[in-house]
């Protein structure tokens, strides 16, 4: 049967990415919705290329501007809009496979619809597991829905496992495995000093060594609040508790993640840092396609190196190993404030030294009372309410260039 996609965030990193696996397998695989939040124009030029059927962009303003930008022959696919529309592609009957490459928690409420819809999930988003791990899991057992893991760590640990453990969302950890290993880059900061660390722009704290990635989740890196929100996706996607989830520093990212077995053996997978090759994965899954990326020169690199990560260095690493043990609002709190924070980083309002202590503020806030997190409203409303509290902390830290 030919695959029927529908692509959450098409015009970012990942979206790119998955466009590119799928053009090179007409055979296997084709598009039936791509969605967008901006930049219209390059919408409608992915639109028209792949033939999608629908499109999905935000608002009035943006169909407008997507209108405008169809100057092509063909008809112009449907647009829907808003979040409405996002939940109608993830579930249309039409689609078989979602690819969940929103960027942030606005990810969640359509990778869920997905969820409930019983479709096959290719999951490249992980802040919505990380808000909500709990009620997104939950939704992939009750609705048979396929869950693969895309974020290149997970991917590579979903493929160091034996086939009877690669199922969709375990209650418990797989029988035989010890630990999960995941590795980081650690980012463009990893040997600079902290003193210094206060004055990097934006621009500095996206040049990443090796992946070339969405400006959230480049800064996410910098500061390893990627590896911790990691570290809670790992949690969810293999049901492992947090002392058993360790993380290493590997600068080469070429291997992209480990799993410890009982016998004392570490399976790794490796391959060259292009997310193109996750992406091949979970669409070909069980079987193996081209994915455009080149095959991997060992004998180039000639070594691999591996150091335990320094938490005076990454306080958001060590923060988001703080919430997994502590709470799923703790969690919540963790994954919106961050958001704010970045944004505001990323706008030069404040420093980069400052997404760590927006972060610790706004889990302290949270954690002062008890919340009931079992409905995805209280979960959307928690979200809510840290994303005030770490805008309001942010506005106290603002600095004058
Ligand atoms: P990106 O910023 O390049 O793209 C984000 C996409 O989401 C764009 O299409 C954008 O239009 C859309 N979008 C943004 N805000 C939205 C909103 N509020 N509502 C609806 N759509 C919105 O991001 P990316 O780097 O492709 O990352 C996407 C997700 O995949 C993130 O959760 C990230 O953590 C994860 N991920 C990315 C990589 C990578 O290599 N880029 C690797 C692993 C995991
Ligand atoms: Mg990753």
């Amino acid at each position: 049967m030919i695959q029927s996609v529908c692509i959450l965030g098409s015009t970012g990193s990942i979206g790119q990415s998955t466009l590119d696996v799928i053009a090179r397998h007409p055979d296997k695989m084709s598009v039936y919705a791509l969605t967008a939040f901006s930049r219209m124009t390059e919408l409608a030029q992915q639109a028209f290329a792949c033939q999608a059927a629908v499109v999905v962009v935000p608002d009035c303003a943006a169909r407008k501007q997507f209108e405008q930008a169809w100057h092509y022959s063909a008809p112009c696919p449907e647009i829907r809009q808003g979040k409405e529309g996002l939940i109608s592609v993830a579930t249309d009957t039409a689609v078989t496979t979602v690819m969940a490459a929103i960027v942030g928690a606005a990810c969640l409420e359509p990778a869920l619809a997905a969820a409930q819809a019983g479709k096959r999930i290719l999951l490249a988003n992980k802040e919505s597991l990380v808000a909500a791990g709990h009620i997104f899991m939950q939704a992939v057992r009750d609705h048979g829905a396929v869950l693969l893991p895309i974020d290149s760590e997970h991917n590579a640990m979903y493929q160091c496992l034996p086939t009877e453990a690669q199922i969709s969302a375990p209650l418990a950890p797989y029988k035989t495995i010890e630990r999960l290993i995941l590795t980081a880059s650690g980012g463009p900061f990893r040997e600079v000093d902290p003193a210094l660390l206060a004055n990097v722009t934006p621009d500095q704290a996206c040049n990443h060594p090796n992946w070339s990635m969405g400006r959230k989740i480049s800064v996410d890196s910098a500061t390893m609040l990627n590896k911790g929100l990691e570290v809670i996706e790992a949690h969810w996607l293999f049901a492992m508790p947090a002392d058993r989830i360790q993380v290493m520093i590997h600068p080469q990212s070429v291997v992209h993640s480990m799993v410890e077995y009982t016998d004392g053996s570490v399976l790794a997978q490796l391959g060259q840092p292009d997310m193109r090759t996750p992406i091949a994965y979970g669409l070909a899954y069980p079987d193996r396609i081209a994915s455009g990326v080149g095959m991997m020169d060992l004998l180039q690199l000639g070594r691999l190196d591996f150091t335990p990560p320094d938490f005076a260095r990454f306080p958001c690493l060590k923060l988001a190993f703080d919430a997994l043990n502590s709470s799923q609002a703790a969690c919540i709190a963790l994954n919106a404030a961050n958001e704010v924070a970045v944004d505001f980083f990323l706008n030069e309002k404040i420093r980069y030294t400052a997404i760590a202590s927006i972060i610790e503020h706004t889990m302290e806030q949270v954690e002062k009372h008890s919340h009931d997190l079992a409905s995805i409203e209280a979960v959307l409303a928690l979200d809510a309410q840290s994303r005030q509290v770490a805008t309001s902390y942010a506005h106290s830290l603002f600095f004058v260039h």
